[in-house]
């Protein structure tokens, strides 16, 4: 059976972190889906079907990721694909106590399905999507923290 795991977040945009995080993830698992979410309370910069396009582009002739939105619980998404691992990426203690209480959360209500966290590599620490928005919004170049195939302007607006 192929070990699936899914990679939810927001990706908002999908940052040099998180590409390496599922680059990783290639090495563990025989698949990787990535999960964008569809969270209407949150306001996004990019709309989830830019969100999508500049994730397929990344991983674009890797045959073992699929990217793919969702809305409702992970969990929920995860027995829907035959997937037994919920992939996340842990950068700092205040990531880990956020982490801790939705890994167990979750695994209360699935307890077949496991969360696996790979620690952050030491350059990628600091980069986060929120900061990554905010250098966007007032118009300072972004590039360095996203994978080298998106290029921002191609996704902004539409
Ligand atoms: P969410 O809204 O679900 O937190 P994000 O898109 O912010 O979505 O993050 C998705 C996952 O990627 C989370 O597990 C987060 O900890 C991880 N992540 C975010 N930034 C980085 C980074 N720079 N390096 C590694 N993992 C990261």
């Amino acid at each position: 059976m192929d070990k699936v795991a899914v990679f939810p977040g927001s990706f908002d945009p999908f940052t040099v972190g998180h590409e390496s995080i599922v680059k990783r993830a290639l090495a563990l698992f025989d698949r990787v889906i990535i999960a964008v979410g569809e969270n209407a309370e949150k306001k996004n910069l990019f709309s989830i079907t830019m969100r999508m396009k500049m994730i397929s582009k990344v991983f674009e002739g890797e045959g073992r990721v699929e990217v793919t939105r969702y809305s409702g619980l992970t969990v929920e998404f995860c027995r829907k694909h035959g997937a037994r691992y919920i992939l996340r990426g842990l950068r700092t203690a205040a990531d880990f106590e956020y982490e801790r209480a939705m890994g167990h959360m979750n695994w209360k209500m699935a307890p077949e399905i496991d969360t696996v966290f790979l620690l952050t590599s030491t350059e990628h620490t600091p980069v986060n999507s929120t900061i990554v928005r905010d250098i966007i919004k007032n118009g300072g170049d972004a590039s360095m923290f996203v994978p080298s195939s998106i290029i921002i302007s191609d996704y902004l607006g539409k």
